[in-house]
């Protein structure tokens, strides 16, 4: 019996080593799997020979996990790349050593950033030691910083909102988010509203303090001449209609600004528009002696304008035109088709206007001669109002003058 024992024996020996041998090959190959996953790859199959097949479909499953982790990665990666690219205001991000760790396009676009900037001290990137040294502060006290600069772009001002806030990153290391924001615009709007209010009361104060001494005058002289009485009386009318045209002019600035009123549109022969105006002002011209002329081409077309409103902008027009001409001067209305548009000219031969003054004459209040326009009792608001009707209807206004010579004033509508 010895010789079956023998044989039991080079059996189990045998099973033993194959189940070792498989057992190894089959470690091998798990090893060789994690390797794959762990270098970032996708392994080419999950096939493990047993006994250790029961790990394939779970070794299969991890790499799904992280084929699913790293899709989310990605997505989050390109929304917060789509986030920073599309927002009109600028960012940056520091870490705590106040070197850039991530600015997006607009910010780059906003203050003409180099293309490599990515680990370069703030300071060397903006050239701003303002804005590191908000950073440091917001390092140093975990504190938001706010604050207002105002740079040079391009040899224009820009104003920009500036806020530094604290941060820490994924791995807890200390960071600012740095955001910039062109308030421009807003400041430039501010000091518009600013400079109204300014001018609105001065133009106010002017009439009603004059208003209010010759009131007194008349009170404290109950026996007054006849005379002078009529005089404070003349002054009186004088600067209420001065006041009554200055309210007037801020209802309808105010309106058209608000654009509450919508323009009434009609169909408008030019040439018999022009006509009308020529007849109406040589009549109202009454003592001067200027000579108003119609240029008109013969193809004008047609423009469908709010007729009360486009009246109002050439009497703000011939207004100015007649004011300002000399008796013996003459003042030319005229009209020709360009393109789609209609062109129309109001020119005079009066003083013209300075190019340094004419580039302002269609602003609020503005005026180039204020001497002579208060004396005229000019407010300041015609052509600022003819700018708004003009805009209104799609078209735009132009001045062109030659100092000593005359001015003409261009308006654009469309045709149609
Ligand atoms: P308002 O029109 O309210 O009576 P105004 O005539 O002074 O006042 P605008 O019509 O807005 O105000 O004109 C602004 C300024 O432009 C005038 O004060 C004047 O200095 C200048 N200006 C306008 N038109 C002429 C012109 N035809 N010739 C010379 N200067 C002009
Ligand atoms: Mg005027």
């Amino acid at each position: 019996m010895p010789w079956l024992f023998g044989f039991i024996l080079v059996v189990v020996i045998s099973v033993w080593f194959a189940r070792e041998r498989a057992l190894r090959s089959a470690q091998k190959r798990v090893i060789h799997i994690l390797e794959t996953i762990a270098a970032g790859d996708n392994p080419q199959s999950f096939h493990i020979e047993a006994p250790l097949a029961a790990l394939s479909p779970k070794l299969e499953a991890v790499e799904d996990e992280k084929a699913h982790l790293r899709q989310q990665r990605r997505l989050a990666e390109a929304n917060l790349q789509i986030i920073l690219s599309s927002m009109q205001d600028g960012v940056l991000v520091a870490d705590s050593r106040r070197t850039v760790r991530l600015v997006n396009p607009s910010l780059r676009k906003l203050l003409e950033l180099s293309s490599e900037v990515f680990g370069q001290p703030v300071l060397e990137v903006l050239r701003e030691p303002d804005v590191d040294k908000m950073i440091a502060v917001a390092l140093d006290t975990g504190q938001p910083q706010e604050s207002e600069l105002s740079i040079i772009r391009s040899s224009t001002e820009i104003v920009l909102a500036v806020s530094a806030a604290p941060m820490r990153d994924a791995s807890g290391e200390k960071g600012a988010l740095v955001l910039f924001r062109d308030v421009t615009l807003l400041t430039r709007l501010e000091h518009v509203r600013r400079d109204f209010v300014a001018n609105v009361s001065h133009e106010l104060r002017t009439p009603l303090a004059i208003f209010q001494g010759w009131v007194e005058n008349l009170q404290d002289n109950p026996e007054m001449p006849r005379e002078d009485q009529a005089t404070a009386f003349s002054v009186l009318q004088k600067h209420s209609k001065r006041l009554n045209a200055l309210v007037e002019d801020l209802l309808t600035l105010a309106r058209l600004e608000a654009r509450r009123e919508d323009l009434e549109r009609q169909p408008l022969q030019i040439a018999e528009f022009l006509g009308e105006l020529v007849r109406d002002w040589t009549t109202r011209s009454g003592s001067k002696q200027v000579n108003l002329r119609l240029e008109l081409a013969s193809d004008v077309p047609e423009v469908s304008v709010d007729r009360l409103r486009i009246e109002q902008v050439f009497t703000n027009l011939l207004d100015n035109a007649f004011k300002y001409t000399p008796s013996g001067g003459e003042i030319t209305l005229g009209a020709r088709r360009e393109g789609d548009f209609v062109q129309l000219w109001v020119k005079d031969s009066g003083p013209g206007i300075l190019s340094a003054d004419l580039v302002h004459i269609f602003e609020r209040f503005y005026r180039a001669d204020k001497a002579r326009s208060r004396e005229h009792g000019g407010t300041g608001l015609g052509l600022s109002i003819v700018k708004h009707i003009i805009k209104a209807h799609g078209g735009d206004v132009s001045a062109t003058s030659q100092y000593g010579k005359g001015t003409t004033i261009h308006v654009r509508l469309p045709v149609g």
